[in-house]
């Protein structure tokens, strides 16, 4: 297609493909949905990303930005074809480590890890590790607001957001936010670019936050026989004023698939068991906080409490959490992974009424994650394809309870294609056309990710 190849002129023939195998490579993201896109090229520059924009808009053609295409909802798929903005190629590079303000610049193509590893080497730290951290852009944690295993005490990427440069659908560069800590002059556009899921606006440059890196870490286990204790004990804990760096669970249908694939000597009869992490600089205050999380625990009805006492034993203790995902398709065909998230106090029943779905539906229902944030990944396993349907009505109902229970939708994942069907749920109709009236704002011609995100 003519309009299309003209954007060789803008990219050079090197970076443009339209050929089977790279649209095949680019037609799918971690939801294993599939949309063939039109075109896929690979801006060198932001000058180049500012005409790719203007031609596009002029000639209404949708054009996807796309990081490392991890998303588990789709936000980098091309759903109604077009052309994929892929950024991995060129925009990888970490321009700048103010080491002075503790603050650092990238591109938004550079890996996650890539950016903890560089400035950690610099003794600097930047806490947000997404599972998909080895592999997954900054770029992509911006546009979802992506979170992670040490979200209880750092919180998740937009704390770390200082300032964003990004280009509009018109082809003009806009600078939002600053590198000072304070600025409240104007709108706060960074926090409006922050899980808009690339319909804005494209991402050309991000400027984060980093914080000093604690020496010390040590890892802890409690067993509960019931998931109602390990909510509880989640929630008091973290009210006493401890604030651990993860705490994150397994539910007993988790556990015993982790078991049953890995052999680990997990407790299958457990209800279910918190994985807890504390930090700090000195092991008198290390002691102090894993002393206060292991009474609270006991209070609520922990029965074990395990503390690492060297690498090799914190590795142990994590390796069910972080096998979990995989370990669940003993279940079923197709899992419905979902990440809900609720007021931490608000856990104990949304897992009673999740464990009550399971049953009214018959679907086995594995739920493990980020208690320390009142979010669970709550997975509907459908062994029978021809129960899908019936699949998605659970979802759905987990979806309203979760809504009543003052939560939300998406507590890292975002919308998306996936959760686009049930935005409703969340939002009056009166917030859904302020989002639609900011989409226009920036995206008058609907050219930038058209259908994502119920918009
Ligand atoms: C095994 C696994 C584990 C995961 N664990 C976590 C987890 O712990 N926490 C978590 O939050 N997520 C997790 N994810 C989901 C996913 O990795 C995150 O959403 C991640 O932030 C996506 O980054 P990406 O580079 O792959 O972005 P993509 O999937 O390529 O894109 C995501 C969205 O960002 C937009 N986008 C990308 N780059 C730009 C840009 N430069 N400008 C504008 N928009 C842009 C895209 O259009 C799309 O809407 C996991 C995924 C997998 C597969």
């Amino acid at each position: 297609m003519g309009a299309y190849k003209k954007l060789k002129d803008f990219v050079g023939e090197e970076n443009y493909y339209d050929d089977e195998a790279h649209l095949q490579a680019y037609c799918y993201d971690a939801t294993r949905e599939r949309y063939i896109p039109d075109c896929v090229i690979f801006p060198k520059n932001e000058d180049e990303i500012c005409k790719i924009l203007k031609y596009c808009n002029e000639n209404r053609i949708a054009i996807i930005p796309r990081g490392a295409g991890s998303g588990f909802t789709g936000g980098a798929l091309p759903s109604n074809g077009g052309v994929i903005l892929a950024m991995e190629r060129y925009f990888n590079n970490i321009l700048e480590i103010d080491k002075k303000n503790m603050i650092v610049r990238v591109q938004p193509g550079v890996v996650n890890k890539h950016l903890q590893d560089a400035v950690e080497k610099e003794g600097l730290f930047y806490p947000p590790d997404p599972a998909s951290q080895e592999y997954s852009t900054i770029g992509g944690n911006v546009s979802e607001n992506a979170g992670g295993m040490r979200a209880a005490k750092y919180g998740i990427t937009k704390d770390y957001v200082m300032a964003i440069r990004a280009v509009l659908p018109n082809g003009e560069i806009i600078r939002a936010g600053k590198k000072t800590i304070k600025d409240v002059a104007g709108y706060n556009i960074a926090g409006i670019l922050i899980a808009s899921e690339g319909t804005l606006a494209v991402i050309t440059e991000i400027t984060l936050k980093l914080i000093a890196k604690p020496k010390l870490k040590k890892s802890a286990m409690g067993i509960f026989a019931t998931i109602e204790d390990a909510m509880n004990a989640v929630y008091k804990t973290m009210a006493s004023g401890v604030t651990p760096v993860a705490m994150e669970f397994l539910d007993n249908l988790s556990i015993r698939a982790v078991e049953s694939k890995f052999n680990k000597g997990l407790p299958i009869n457990a209800g279910a068991i918190l994985i807890t992490e504390v930090d700090g600089n000195l092991n008198e205050e290390i002691m102090y906080q894993l002393d206060q999380i292991e009474q609270k625990f006991k209070e609520n009805g922990c029965i074990e409490f395990h503390i690492a006492k060297d690498d090799k034993e914190a590795e142990d203790i994590w390796f069910a959490r972080r096998n979990a995902s995989q370990s669940i398709n003993i279940y079923g065909k197709k899992k419905l992974n979902e990440d809900i998230t609720v007021p931490r106090s608000k856990l104990p029943e949304l897992l009673k009424k999740i464990d009550e779905i399971g049953k009214k539906y018959g679907f086995k229902i594995p739920c493990f994650g980020h208690t320390g944030d009142g979010n669970v990944h709550t997975n509907v396993m459908v062994e029978d394809l021809k129960d899908i349907d019936k699949g998605y009505e659970a979802i759905e109902e987990i979806f309203k309870i979760a809504v009543a229970l003052e939560g939300t939708l998406s507590g890292e994942h975002g919308i998306g294609l996936s959760k686009a069907p049930f935005m409703h749920l969340a939002f009056t109709q009166a917030e859904m056309e302020l989002f639609r009236s900011l989409k226009k704002a920036f995206d008058p011609n609907n050219i930038l990710n058209p259908g994502k995100m119920g918009l």
